[in-house]
This record gives C-alpha cells, sequence and structure tokens, in this order.
C-alpha cells in the first residue's frame, strides 16, 4: 500500500511555483497577487483562509485578506468583488465557502470575473473545463489529477466511483476523470444520495473518489482489493482528547480500508494541501495570462 502524500507533493508543487516567482521577480515582472474574501468568523473557513494566505508568503506571492463581517450585506459584498475584479494589482480572488444564508452564492460566485475567477467556479470557467479547454479548473479536482498523475496511478480504462456530485468536487472530478488525456480516460459513476446499492456500485471500483463529507463512511467492507482510494472529506469530529476538542476525519475509515487499498490518500494531510497548491498555481497563470 503507498500513501498517496499530499502533504509532501503540495510542498514540491510550491517549491517549483517559488522558482517561478523567483525568476519573475528577477526579470522586473509583476508578483503574483493573491486576495481572499471571508464573510464572517466560521472556525474552519478562517482556517482555510489563514493557510491560503500562509501559501501565498511561502512562494512569495502577494495576498490581500478581506474580512467582512457576518451580517455583510449581499450589495456590499459584491461592491466588494467588483473592487477586486477592477484592481490590476489583484492576478486572481477567492470568495471563501460557504457563505451566510442571507446572501446568494451562485450570485456572488458569477460576479467574480472569470479572469480572475482562480477558484474555477464561474460558469464560462466551469464551460471551459467540460469542453476541454485551457481554463482554471477548480482546485480540488486539480489537485486529485496532479495527486494521480505525480505518483503515476493508471486511471485509462479503470473503473471510477466518485461519491458526491457537488459543483465543487464530485461533478468536475467525474468530468475530469471521464476526458482523454494523461489522466483520464476513465470510466465513470457518478454517485450520490440517491443512488441504489452504492456498496454494489463501490465494490466493482478501480479508484474511489469519496466526496459526502460523511465521517468515515467508506468502509472496508465496499472496496476491493487493490483499489485507489481518493478521501476528499473532512469533517470535525468531537475529540475529548484533543486541545481543540475535535479531530478531522475524512470521508473514508482509513483503518478498514487502507490494508485492501493498493494507494490511498490520509485526511489530513492528502487532498486537502493539494487544493491550495493548485489554488497558487491558478493564481500564477493569471497573472502570467497578463
Ligand atoms: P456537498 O455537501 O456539497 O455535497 C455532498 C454530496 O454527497 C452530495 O452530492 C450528496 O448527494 C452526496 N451524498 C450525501 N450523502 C450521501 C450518501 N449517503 N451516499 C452517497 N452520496 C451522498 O459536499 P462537498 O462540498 O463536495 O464536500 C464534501 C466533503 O469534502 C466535505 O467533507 C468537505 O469538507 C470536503 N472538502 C474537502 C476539500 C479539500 O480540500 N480536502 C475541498 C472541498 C470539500
Amino acid at each position: 500500500m503507498t500513501i498517496l502524500d499530499g502533504k509532501k507533493t503540495s510542498s514540491d508543487i510550491k517549491g517549483e511555483i517559488a522558482i517561478a516567482v523567483a525568476e519573475l521577480k528577477k526579470q522586473g515582472k509583476k508578483t503574483p497577487h493573491l486576495a481572499a474574501i471571508l464573510v464572517g468568523s466560521d472556525g474552519a473557513s478562517m482556517t482555510y483562509v489563514g493557510a491560503k494566505v500562509k501559501a501565498c508568503d511561502l512562494v512569495g506571492f502577494e495576498s490581500t485578506l478581506l474580512e467582512l463581517p457576518a451580517d455583510t450585506t449581499e450589495e456590499a459584498l459584491l461592491l466588494q468583488i467588483e473592487n477586486l475584479n477592477n484592481n490590476p494589482e489583484i492576478d486572481g480572488f477567492i470568495v471563501q465557502l460557504p457563505l451566510p444564508k442571507h446572501i446568494d452564492e451562485q450570485k456572488v460566485l458569477m460576479a467574480v470575473h472569470p479572469d480572475k475567477d482562480v477558484d474555477g467556479f464561474h460558469p464560462t470557467n466551469v464551460g471551459k473545463m467540460a469542453l476541454e479547454l485551457p481554463t482554471f479548473l477548480p482546485a480540488t479536482p486539480y489537485g486529485i489529477m496532479e495527486l494521480l498523475e505525480r505518483y503515476k496511478v493508471e486511471t485509462s480504462g479503470k473503473n471510477v466511483v466518485v461519491i458526491g456530485r457537488s459543483h465543487i468536487v464530485g461533478r468536475p472530478m467525474s468530468i475530469l476523470l471521464s476526458q482523454k488525456g494523461a489522466v483520464g480516460d476513465a470510466t465513470v459513476t457518478l454517485t450520490h444520495s440517491r443512488t441504489k446499492n452504492l456498496k454494489a456500485i463501490t465494490q466493482e471500483a478501480d479508484i474511489i473518489v469519496a466526496a459526502l463529507g460523511i465521517a468515515e463512511f467508506l468502509t472496508g467492507d465496499m472496496v476491493k482489493e487493490g483499489v485507489t482510494i481518493i478521501d476528499v472529506g473532512i469533517t470535525r469530529v468531537a475529540d475529548a482528547t484533543k486541545k481543540s476538542g475535535f479531530r478531522l476525519a475524512g470521508d473514508v475509515d482509513f483503518a478498514s480500508v487502507s490494508p485492501k487499498a493498493d494507494f490511498i490518500t490520509p485526511v489530513p494531510g492528502g487532498v486537502g494541501p493539494m487544493t491550495i497548491a493548485m489554488l497558487l498555481k491558478n493564481t500564477l497563470l493569471a497573472c502570467s495570462r497578463k
């Protein structure tokens, strides 16, 4: 069994980006600049945004964090987005999800200019991805593709089962893995909460991408020997032995699944760090496109 080490791989990618940034600076070119908008003070969101800003520092990017109160109106948020769209200093920006309930998430994501949409959530970029045109790929699926490629996990002709059909993970994952290409050419089954007899489907899978957000959902009896497991889930589970009072759990029961797996991502240290590395990669692309 091989651990698909997202921590190490993302660190390699960040090293490559840092070299590219140093080269840009040497040539007197613009330093990539990522901005993030955080609305409210949700603990997990603050952690994620903090990690993204820290990663920018690490590779030599400029970063700007806009922290807005939880009662920010939709109109005020849209105004901030417009400012970032029009600010030539900012190469790309993200709006950390989830947003407070009084704000229409779709409207907000549509307001981000596609050329600065380094999360790859705008319909223009989703459409380009589906048509196999160059674009910003959504960071989490992009990170998974990169991990599979760097560990040389064969996907061509394989049965891939994606669990979860969200717009940011499951759906784009199913599109990317079914496309032609080095990491792709797979036969993909996209499953979700209405799927019947999921166990029979996962038992046939060569590769499983679990992205449903239910802690330790996928168990050893649901997979076959030699399977590749990509665990996207991050759920906070109460744990009195931890100082924080919680631990992070994936969607996969590592203890029962890993003995049957050829490749598996751990949680934490798998898909999570890859997501951040690919966000940086998209920002570098946004900057160099100018
Ligand atoms: P979501 O909540 O938007 O969607 C969950 C999906 O799971 C839905 O499509 C639903 O149909 C499906 N589902 C729910 N119950 C199911 C069941 N019993 N059987 C089969 N399918 C079922 O999820 P999301 O935003 O894609 O996030 C999924 C998980 O991944 C969460 O834990 C989230 O925190 C995590 N996540 C991690 C990263 C990362 O960087 N590692 C990035 C994004 C999301």
